[in-house]
């Protein structure tokens, strides 16, 4: 297995450039690490438990809880594939642990990949960003639009708003951002696996760049 580190800001488009990327491509699989720790919360298993009260108040959760997550996601994923990790890592703990569990498999890391986009952008993006709550399917009221409005295109349910996507939450994770993930730039540069994507334009565009340093 490859595994591809998609790494920017909330709101920077991980989400749906990993989307695009699998719906075209079958040799491509996708993790979300925020999808991952939605769907604990809903289902209130005890990492879901753990990390709620976090993830409200747009903090990161403890590097344990989700690391265990992806390493047994990763454990379960089978055959080749290059898996897209979107979220994970988001702390320098965390990549090294990462680095340990690419360590003790046959998985490699290909690269890291960073989605630049500046904040004025981030906050336009995610004041109109709207959810699929089943599917984790990602629209915005602009230029996202579903065929049929506040209704997810892949699986037909009623979008919504995410709890941590308010105006206050959104500050707040994008502080968090620069003091705790911005270090994983320079960790991925120094082993010369960075590549710098600009995240701003036309979604085919994007995803077109991301496609050219992924070959
Ligand atoms: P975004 O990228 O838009 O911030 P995500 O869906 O990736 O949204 O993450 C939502 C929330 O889930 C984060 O604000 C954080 O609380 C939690 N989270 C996701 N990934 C991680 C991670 N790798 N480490 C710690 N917390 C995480
Ligand atoms: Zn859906």
């Amino acid at each position: 297995m490859k595994i591809v580190i998609l790494l920017g800001a909330p709101g920077s488009g991980k989400g749906t450039i990993a989307g695009r990327l699998v719906a075209h491509n079958s040799g491509f699989k996708h993790v979300s690490s925020g999808e991952l720790l939605r769907d604990a919360v809903k289902r209130q298993t005890l990492a879901g438990l753990a990390a709620e009260d976090f993830m409200k108040r747009g903090e990161l959760v403890p590097d344990q809880v989700i690391a265990d997550m992806i390493k047994d996601y990763i454990a379960d994923v089978k055959g080749e594939c290059t898996l897209l990790l979107d979220g994970f890592p988001r702390t320098v703990v965390q990549a090294e642990i990462l680095d340990q569990v690419i360590e003790g498999s046959d998985a490699e890391l290909q690269a890291t990949v960073l989605m630049e986009v500046a904040d004025e952008i981030l906050f336009e993006r995610i004041a109109g960003r709207r959810t699929c709550p089943k599917c984790g399917a990602g629209f915005h009221i602009k230029t996202i639009r579903p065929v049929k409005d506040g209704i997810c295109d892949a699986c037909g349910t009623g979008l919504v708003i995410r709890k941590d996507d308010n105006p206050e939450t959104v500050k707040n994770r994008l502080a968090v951002y620069k003091v705790q993930t911005v270090p994983l730039i320079d960790f991925y540069s120094a082993r010369g696996v960075l590549k710098r994507i600009d995240g701003f334009g036309v979604i085919n565009d994007i995803v077109e760049r991301v496609r050219q340093v992924l070959i």
